[in-house]
C-alpha cells in the first residue's frame, strides 16, 4: 500500500535500517556524538537561535510552547483541528484564551489578528499553524508574526510548522517558536517533536514551566548534547540519517523546490480532471480536494489501487480527501496516485480516463 497521507509519511528504507541497529545507551559519548550531529543539522533546518528535541508527538511540543511561552492569554487561530488544539491546551492549563475562528478553507486575516491583539493587553502569545493540516490550508504566518511584533514586540509568536518545516523555507525573523514533528515532512516514525526557539523565547522561558515539558531543563541539557530524560535514541538516529539523506539529495533548498513543484503539479493535474481544490490558500504540504464522491474515490484508491490518502475530520468527514506532498517522493509514485484518482473518476462514471492528470503533472513538474 502506498502511504500518501499527510502524516504519517513513509519512512525511507535506509532510515529504517539505521534505526534497526541495537539500542545504545543515551548517556554515552557514542550517542552524544549522534545527538550533536543531528542538533547541528537542525539549526540549519530551523534557522532559529536554539533548537530542542522532545520525546513526544507534535502535540507535546505545542503544549510545551504554550505553557512555557504564554503566561497570561493566548490568542490562537482556529481554522481546523490543529488550530483548535492550541486553544484547548491554553484552557487546560488555566490560561486566558482568545480564539479567531475561520472556516477550514479560509486563511487567517492579518487585520483580525491585529485588532484582537490591540484590544487585549493580556495577550502575551499568539499561536497559529503555518500549514493547517485539517484542510491543507496555508496561513499568512509571516505577515501575522510581523504585525504582532509591530504592536508589542514581547508577544511570543508560536508557529506550528508540523506540516511546513522541511516542506518550505520558513522566514523565522518574527517567529519565537517553530514546531516540527517527526512523522510528517521528516519522514520518520511518530514520537519525536522538535522546537526551534528565538533568543527572546529562551529569555522568556527563564526557569521554564511544568516538569516533563519544562523547556528550560531541555535547553540546558541539550546545549551539552544530552537530554533531561531518556532520549528517543532510535528516532534521533533516524533523524540524523534522514537529514543526511536530504543533504545527499541536494539539500534543503532542493527539497523545498521539489516540494513546491510537486504541489503545483498535483493541483494542476487534479484541476485538469475537473476536481476542486478545497482551501483558498493551499499549503505546499498536501492537496485537499472537496468532492461529492470523496469517500468513494478514497475507497477505490485504497481497495483497488493500493493508495492510502487521508479523508476529512468532523464536518468534513467523507467530503474531502488529502494527498501528501511532503518529503522525498518519487515522481513515479505520485504519477501512480494521480492515475488512480483519474481511473476512480472513470469508475464513478464521471469522465473517461485519458491520462490527462498524469500528463499535466509530468508537464508541470518538468517545466
Ligand atoms: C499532525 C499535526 C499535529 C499533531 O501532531 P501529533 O504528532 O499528532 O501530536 C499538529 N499540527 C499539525 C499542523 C499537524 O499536521
Amino acid at each position: 500500500m502506498l502511504l500518501f497521507t499527510p502524516g504519517p509519511t513513509p519512512v525511507p528504507a535506509n532510515v529504517r535500517e539505521a534505526m534497526s541497529k541495537e539500542t545504545i545507551h543515551h548517556r554515552t559519548p557514542e550517542f552524544e556524538a549522534i545527538f550533536a550531529n543531528a542538533r547541528a543539522k537542525l539549526f540549519e533546518l530551523f534557522g532559529t537561535d536554539e533548537v530542542v528535541m522532545l520525546a513526544s508527538t507534535g502535540t507535546g511540543a505545542m503544549e510545551a510552547c504554550v505553557t512555557n511561552l504564554c503566561h497570561k492569554t493566548l490568542l490562537n487561530v482556529n481554522a481546523g483541528k490543529f488550530g483548535e488544539r492550541f486553544g484547548k491546551i491554553a484552557k487546560a492549563h488555566g490560561l486566558g484564551n482568545v480564539e479567531l475562528q475561520y472556516d477550514w478553507d479560509t486563511p487567517a486575516n492579518v487585520e483580525d489578528v491585529v485588532k484582537a491583539v490591540e484590544a487585549n493587553p493580556d495577550i502575551d502569545a499568539v499561536a497559529v499553524q503555518i500549514s493547517e493540516s485539517a484542510g491543507g490550508l496555508r496561513h499568512p504566518v509571516e505577515a501575522i508574526a510581523k504585525a504582532v511584533k509591530a504592536i508589542r514586540s514581547d508577544i511570543m509568536v508560536i508557529a506550528d510548522g508540523i506540516t511546513a518545516v522541511g516542506v518550505e523555507k520558513i522566514d523565522v525573523s518574527d517567529i519565537d517558536a517553530l514546531i516540527a514533528g517527526s512523522q510528517k515532512a521528516l519522514m520518520l516514525p511518530p514520537g519525536l517533536a522538535i522546537v526551534g526557539l528565538s533568543d527572546a523565547a529562551v529569555s522568556k522561558i527563564g526557569d521554564g514551566k511544568g516538569y516533563y515539558f519544562n523547556l528550560a531543563s531541555e535547553i540546558k541539557k541539550q546545549r551539552q548534547n544530552t537530554t533531561a530524560y531518556t532520549a528517543a535514541t532510535t528516532l534521533v538516529i533516524g533523524l540524523l540519517e534522514m537529514l543526511e539523506t536530504i543533504e545527499a539529495k541536494g539539500g534543503y533548498d532542493k527539497l523545498y523546490e521539489e516540494s513546491a513543484k510537486r504541489a503545483e503539479g498535483v493541483r494542476a493535474a487534479l484541476e485538469a480532471i475537473g476536481l476542486h481544490v478545497y482551501p483558498k490558500s493551499p499549503a505546499t504540504s498536501m492537496t485537499t480536494i472537496d468532492d461529492v464522491n470523496a469517500k468513494e474515490i478514497r475507497d477505490l484508491l485504497k481497495n483497488k489501487y493500493g493508495v492510502n490518502v487521508a479523508g476529512g475530520q468532523d464536518h468534513l468527514k467523507g467530503k474531502i480527501f488529502r494527498i501528501n506532498q511532503m518529503g522525498l517522493i518519487e515522481d513515479y509514485e505520485m504519477a501512480w496516485v494521480l492515475n488512480s484518482v483519474e481511473l476512480a473518476l472513470e469508475e464513478l462514471g464521471r469522465r473517461a480516463f485519458d491520462g490527462t492528470a498524469n500528463r499535466v503533472y509530468v508537464e508541470s513538474k518538468c517545466k
